[in-house]
């Protein structure tokens, strides 16, 4: 048996450096407490080359570097990238990072009326607050003001997420 590692070719993974799974709840559906991006992985092979027989990956939790877990091979759900911005802005949402019903509640002064959103068109490299990513000048952004500090900018794409989740609709 020889044990083959992620990065190296030859080794029979689904699964690449960066992919993101969660563990799954009973139900089969992803757990909003466990996920993250595969950092680390490793399989068995056979010297003969059949296999794998053995497989098991090294998840970094989202937001949360130091708090690795293992999964298994079948042991994980991969998720969509629209998928885990909806785990992440739970996530954010738990951790209190991030207000939501941000549109009537976030930071208002008395007396003020709730902004409505902005949709300025494109980005030029603001860092998205659902996903962390940046908004590129391809991407559609939407802002939204605050009553005190920076505006918050997000993907539209992550805009129309809150919104499922947050109010079920998009
Ligand atoms: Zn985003």
């Amino acid at each position: 048996m020889v044990r083959k590692f992620l990065g190296d070719p030859t080794a029979p993974l689904a699964l690449k450096r960066g992919d993101k799974v969660a563990s799954p709840r009973g139900d089969g559906k992803p757990d909003p407490h466990q996920f993250g991006r595969v950092v680390d992985g490793w399989c068995d092979v056979a010297d003969t080359g059949s296999g794998p027989y053995t497989t098991s990956y090294t998840v970094e939790m989202d937001g949360h570097p130091e708090g690795r877990f293992s999964v298994q091979e079948f042991g994980y759900v991969v998720l969509s990238d629209d998928d885990f911005v909806r785990l992440r802005l739970q996530r954010k949402w738990r951790e209190g990072l991030l207000v939501r019903h941000r549109r009537v509640a976030e930071r208002l002064e008395p007396g003020k009326t709730p902004s409505t959103a902005i949709l300025v068109g494109t980005g030029s490299g603001e860092a998205c607050e659902a996903c962390d990513e940046p908004i590129l000048p391809t991407h559609g952004k939407v802002s939204y003001t605050r009553a005190s500090g920076p505006p918050m900018y997000l993907h539209r794409r992550c805009d129309e997420l809150w919104d499922e989740l947050e109010f079920g609709t998009s």
